[in-house]
């Protein structure tokens, strides 16, 4: 405790002077060796390195200051397992279904997941080139089927989330546990249930969209898997186009109804196959090459599989074995996350490394930071893999010479 008082003395005797002195008429030297600054903060994790003085005088111009970025590297090929969960039952249940967990299953699988050094992703985010994932951690997406029924998620009188639901307790957890947080992908068939309790006067459908609109504002997104849940193995072209359009047509139609028009730009046009049944020949190429109202092309089809098939993953956007047409998904929840917890050493995690010194004026160049990753490859200081740097991913794994990925 002495010591902190003295450091803090110093401290503000430190600040007290910096503040208190007069202005110079010429530029002094910072009160800090800046070369060390440079260094230490461009050992951390910090994005862009250009060092941040501790003072309130301006800093000297003329003064050179190594420059740096740090790059998160997937040096081995990321293996993102994706679980598909449906529904929920009390803890007074005897045992967790495929379709029904129970309520403590759920969230203990949650918790050993984040032990494991799992967090969840936005799973559209990924599929479109976000690779980012915190230093360390595996990445895993959640996907839930079926939406909605009142055990997934309900709100109460004030319009918060019952922590007696399931996506509700979900959240809660992240609320405890920001390291690991709430990402959500829900598979939705608007038409094949009353929401809640079911009314004939339709009140359940102004429980509905607002349980939507929380579900979006609170990343967990909104997607597709048909409007009555319906086989598509026994559907024709038209069929198929239909059950996707309506589900999309009532759901900006609930938002509407809310005033909430300002979300459908979040929707997007994800796609999972109800009971796994795949169309064929025309009702196949109706289903890959539906739009969404606003003109989405479809990101993304899931399938289903069970462990017992073999644990499948879904590649990194950019890899070779990956085939949006076709994501896999993991049932079983419970199986799922005893899997990946026992396994968890087989799934690689980002590693960061600094790039540079570089010239600052160049670094938007993505041509000139492609030389530099090729630099610092080459030197041994930073390993091959896929970069990600201020936003941009760079393929520069074994065999390529370092290019942005667009
Ligand atoms: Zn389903």
């Amino acid at each position: 405790m002495k010591k902190n008082i003295l450091i803090l003395s110093i401290l503000i005797a430190f600040l007290t002077t910096a503040c208190g002195a007069p202005t110079p008429a010429t530029p002094t030297a910072p009160p800090v060796d800046i070369a060390a600054t440079a260094l230490s903060i461009a050992s951390t994790s910090a994005a862009a390195t250009i060092a941040a003085i501790p003072t309130a005088t301006a800093i000297p111009t003329a003064t050179e200051v190594p420059y740096y970025l740090t790059a998160q590297i997937w040096a081995e090929e990321a293996r993102v397992p994706i679980i598909n969960y449906h529904q929920f039952a009390p803890n007074t249940s005897e045992h967790s279904t495929d379709h029904k967990i129970r309520m403590e299953d759920f969230i203990a699988g949650m918790d050993a997941l984040n032990q494991a050094g799992f967090v969840p992703i936005a799973l559209e985010d990924w599929l479109k080139g976000n690779l980012l994932v915190p230093e360390g951690k595996k990445p895993v997406v959640f996907t839930m089927d079926d939406l909605f029924y009142n055990n997934q998620i309900r709100l109460d009188e004030n319009g918060d989330p019952r922590l007696d639901t399931g996506l509700a307790a979900a959240w809660e957890y992240g609320q405890q546990h920001p390291e690991f947080g709430f990402e959500w992908a829900l598979f939705s068939n608007l038409g094949d249930k009353w929401y809640a309790d079911g009314d004939p006067e339709g009140k359940w459908k102004d429980e509905l969209a607002n349980t939507i609109i929380w579900c979006i504002e609170h990343d967990a997104r909104v997607y597709n898997h048909t409007y009555r849940h319906i086989r598509l193995d026994l559907s024709d072209a038209q069929g198929v186009r239909w059950e996707l359009e309506q589900n999309d047509l009532f759901l900006r139609e609930l938002l509407a109804s809310k005033g909430r028009e300002d979300l459908i730009p979040q929707l997007g046009n994800m796609f999972a196959i109800p009971f796994g049944y795949w169309p064929q020949g025309g009702a196949y190429t109706a289903m890959v090459n539906y739009a969404t109202p606003e003109g989405d092309p479809m990101l993304g089809i899931f399938d289903i599989d069970w462990l017992i098939n073999g644990a499948k993953f879904m590649p990194p956007p950019y890899a070779a074995d990956f085939d949006p047409l076709r994501i896999p998904r993991i049932a079983m929840p419970t199986e799922a996350v005893a899997y990946l917890v026992e396994h968890k050493d087989e799934f690689p995690t980002m590693v960061s490394c600094q790039i540079g010194p570089l010239d600052a004026e160049q670094v938007s160049n993505v041509d000139y930071v492609g030389d530099a990753i090729q630099t610092s490859i080459a030197s041994g200081a930073c390993p091959a893999g896929v970069y990600v740097i201020e936003g941009k991913n760079f393929d520069a794994r074994a065999g390529q010479n370092p290019h942005w990925i667009e």
